[in-house]
């Protein structure tokens, strides 16, 4: 089979640390550059966070299952020569999820403004007009974002300074450099308690942020991912792995698995050797560090300000991590909802904020979301995911804590009427910050990349290009545009893009 190669990269040799999404994708556009291209996962298989847990009859995927990002993805594919729909196919989830406020009422997050704005008129008639005459002017301002910032290799303050360079970018760049919340900014622009606030709340949890903490600047992209909508794999996340692995054994990429890096060598300030264990030393002219960026830029030779460079990494902030329960149940839980997802909202959205971005401690009563496996051979398949604190110093998850934490979300469930009677509970797995950590090498077990709770977050994001050695490159979810799929799956395709 021909390989479809543009040639830029030919002759090349390029190695990617790490096989999840972000790696996947840099791997597939380096070859589609012509670059030879070898994957080293330190794990037993490729495919990172994007690797489903298959329990009983069901394959449950690490997070939620909706996917903002299915035109990146075709894109992706478009790239190196092929269909998106000839791997994986995608059907719009509408509506996106359920909210399920304390008191039992419910907020459907449709994909269209008008069926949007006619789910918040029934909380405030002035807010759902106000919607559909935001929209469009959203509409632009987000596509501005996108263009000049999410879908560039990453610039650091520069970027910043760009967007303010761009008359259409200028709500994004005030909003940026605001020390404003985005719940604040939502605030402002809508007079109800219930509707839009929640709407944006549930679209802030997509990148692991509180609303009540993150910056109004973070508006914008998420304007565009609910434009964008929520999508679904055929066959979920598990499918998009597949789907990606496919791709990449068909351009002929390497994949070496319990390949676990742990040197870089440079010569005359470029990278030459990656070596370490369950590999022979590979020579390289691109390394693509498509993991936490601290340890990638701590495997380098270490020169003074490299050590100096990696100890700054070292020291930024970790986003959110999870606790997570996946289930089989002998009978159906009658989650009463029409979504896959369905979040019930916290009694205090500040006080959890609070305590698990401020306090680093697990939060009493967080929004729980719920991912709904529907039922296979009898079963009942339920996800359960509430977001907490990184695993530090203060707060270390202990046998005895997992059991609390794990009681307290489900007495929270059965409250609400979802029938999780330990009666009722044949299988279950529970993954703590600490399991995620070990799981996955994330510093702290956190799943959503660096704190993106500061205004400066966006902009303090390692860019793609390596400023400590040529021929480094960074992707993955620590790295710029940020955390979730889609924008990990951009960063591997910017970061390949980027190489020399
Ligand atoms: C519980 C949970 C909830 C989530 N919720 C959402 C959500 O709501 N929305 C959303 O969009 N996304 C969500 N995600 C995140 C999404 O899955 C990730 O953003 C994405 O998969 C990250 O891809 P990545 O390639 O950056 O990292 P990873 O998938 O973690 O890949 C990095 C890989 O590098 C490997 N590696 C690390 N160090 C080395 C080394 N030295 N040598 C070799 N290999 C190495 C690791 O083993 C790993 O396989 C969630 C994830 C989880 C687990």
């Amino acid at each position: 089979m021909k390989i479809f190669s543009d040639g830029s990269l030919d002759g090349r040799r390029a190695v990617v640390v790490g096989g999840g999404a972000a790696g996947l994708a840099a791997a597939i556009v380096l070859r589609a550059r012509g670059a030879r291209v070898r994957v080293l996962e330190q794990g037993p298989v490729v495919g990172g966070r994007l690797t489903p847990m298959v329990l009983g009859p069901f394959a449950f995927g690490s997070g939620e299952e909706s996917f903002a990002g299915p035109q990146i993805l075709g894109r992706l594919f478009a790239r190196a020569g092929h269909r998106l729909s000839d791997f994986v196919e995608f059907a719009p989830l509408d509506p996106a999820a359920s909210l399920v406020f304390p008191d039992g009422e419910r907020l459907a997050v449709h994909r269209s403004p008008d069926r949007l704005a006619e789910e918040i008129a029934r909380f405030s008639k002035a807010d759902a007009h106000r919607l559909e005459t935001l929209w469009r002017k959203w509409e632009s301002r987000a596509r501005a974002v996108d263009e000049r910032f999410t879908t560039q290799p990453g610039r650091g303050w520069r970027g910043l300074a760009e967007c303010a360079a761009s008359p259409r970018a200028w709500p994004f760049a005030a909003s940026a450099a605001s020390p404003r919340t985005l719940d604040g900014w939502v605030r402002r622009r809508f007079a109800g308690d219930r509707g839009m606030r929640q709407v944006f709340a549930w679209l802030a949890s997509r990148h692991g942020v509180s609303p009540h903490r993150a910056p109004a600047g973070l508006a914008y992209p998420l304007i565009m991912d609910a434009m964008r909508g929520a999508w679904m794999a055929q066959g979920g996340v598990g499918a998009v792995r597949e789907a990606l692995l496919r791709l990449a054994s068909l351009m002929d990429v390497r994949m070496t698995r319990d390949a676990c890096v742990e040197r870089i060598e440079t010569e005359n300030g470029a990278v030459h050797t990656v070596s370490g264990r369950g590999f022979k030393p590979l020579r390289a002219d691109v390394v693509v560090a498509a993991m936490n960026p601290a340890k990638a830029a701590a495997m380098l030779s270490p020169t003074e300000p490299i050590v100096a460079a990696a100890k700054r990494l070292e020291r930024r902030r970790t986003g959110r991590s999870a606790f997570a329960i996946s289930l089989i149940l002998r009978e159906s839980a009658r989650i009463r909802s029409d979504a896959r997802e369905t979040m019930l909202l916290g009694p205090g959205p500040r006080e959890a904020a609070r305590q698990i971005d401020g306090w680093l401690v697990p939060a009493a009563s967080p929004d729980i979301h719920l991912y709904d496996y529907g039922e296979s051979d009898g079963l009942h398949g339920l996800r359960i995911v509430v977001q907490q604190p990184p695993q530090t110093a203060r707060w270390r998850w202990s046998a005895a804590t997992i059991a609390q934490e794990r009681e307290r979300v489900l007495k929270r469930l059965s409250k609400a009427g979802v029938d999780v009677r330990e009666s009722n509970i044949l299988e279950e797995v529970v993954l703590s910050p600490a399991e995620f950590a070990k799981a996955h090498g994330l510093a702290g077990g956190s799943l959503y990349g660096l704190w993106g709770g500061s205004w400066r977050a966006a902009f303090l994001r390692p860019p793609q290009s390596s400023p400590l050695a040529k021929g480094l490159y960074h992707a993955g979810s620590f790295a710029h545009p940020g955390a979730a799929l889609h924008l990990a799956l951009q960063s591997g395709i910017l970061a390949a893009e980027s190489a020399l």
